[in-house]
């Protein structure tokens, strides 16, 4: 047997013993990379965004975009708590940035790491839209989409991490964790999830703001103004990575009375106002 097919068995291996259900899923799902490897190159490459991007401080949208935040991310807490998964936020370092930028986008790294940028606003209209899309884009996070995505691309370049190697300092994974990020190419954008991401993202993401006392009604309306404003001419890279289509948008206003009910359980049966 050569190395290389050595280093893919090995690969295999590994990729065998970590498969974990995500708790947010109920899925097994690759683990190929540990959160201890991959969230300091997560955290690097969110500070480096900071500085390189004017980051809005003490305004009321800036102090709405760290609201919302704080609030899904205790409903994360929250339900993962009732549900027997104590611990699994425990390297989570959250952070919500509000970037000042015509770009519509928003996004969470691995490890909570969140930014919003000005130019999303105008179509999140209000604090329950902006609830609606930091939900999705927690839930990616959460249900470890961009790790799947990192472990395929080991597997597919025949490469293992070894145990304890540090991903920020080892160059081949770097280049993967980049490459899975689209943090090159784009920095701080992200590459666009599969359609079964998206669709888990969006189901995970109506539970997290219903439970942080969002009305999940409003993602469907949220994404039909995703809609239209997407027509037209090639659309912002947000819309471009996640296509506000009719199923989408129809299944969100199926899910949410599930959103509700399981916000019920927690005792959260009143929304804030939508304003
Ligand atoms: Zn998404």
């Amino acid at each position: 047997m050569n190395i290389k097919k050595s280093i893919a068995l090995f690969g295999l291996i590994i990729v065998f013993i970590s498969c974990a259900t995500n708790p947010f899923t109920g899925k097994k799902t690759m683990a190929f990379v540990s959160n201890a490897q991959l969230f300091p190159a997560s955290f690097a490459q969110y500070n480096q965004v900071k500085s390189e991007n004017k980051v809005v401080t003490g305004t009321k949208d800036a102090e709405m975009i760290k609201r919302v935040g704080q609030r899904i991310a205790v409903a994360a807490e929250r339900w993962l708590n009732a549900n027997g998964n104590q611990g699994y936020l425990k390297d989570y370092k959250w952070e919500y940035s509000l970037i000042e930028s015509e770009q519509v986008n928003a996004w969470c790294m691995p490890g909570g790491k969140i930014a919003f940028y000005t130019g999303i606003l105008p179509i999140a209209a209000n604090e329950t839209g902006v609830a609606a899309i930091m939900g999705h884009e927690v839930a990616h996070a959460l249900a470890n989409h961009g790790q799947q995505r990192m472990s395929a691309a080991y597997l597919q370049q025949g490469l293992a991490l070894a145990g304890n190697v540090a991903l920020a300092n080892d160059p081949k994974s770097r280049n993967i964790f980049n490459q899975s990020y689209g943090v090159v190419s784009n920095v701080g954008g992200m590459l666009p999830f599969s359609r079964s991401h998206e669709t888990q993202a969006d189901e995970i993401g109506l539970r997290l703001m219903a439970l942080a006392g969002y009305n999940p009604d409003e993602a469907s309306e949220l994404w039909k103004r995703m809609k239209a404003k997407s027509g037209g001419q090639a659309p912002p890279e947000f819309m471009s990575t996640h296509p506000s289509n009719d199923t989408r948008i129809a299944n969100l206003k199926q899910w949410a009375p599930a959103a509700k009910q399981e916000a019920a359980k927690f005792g959260v049966t009143e929304f804030r106002p939508i304003n």
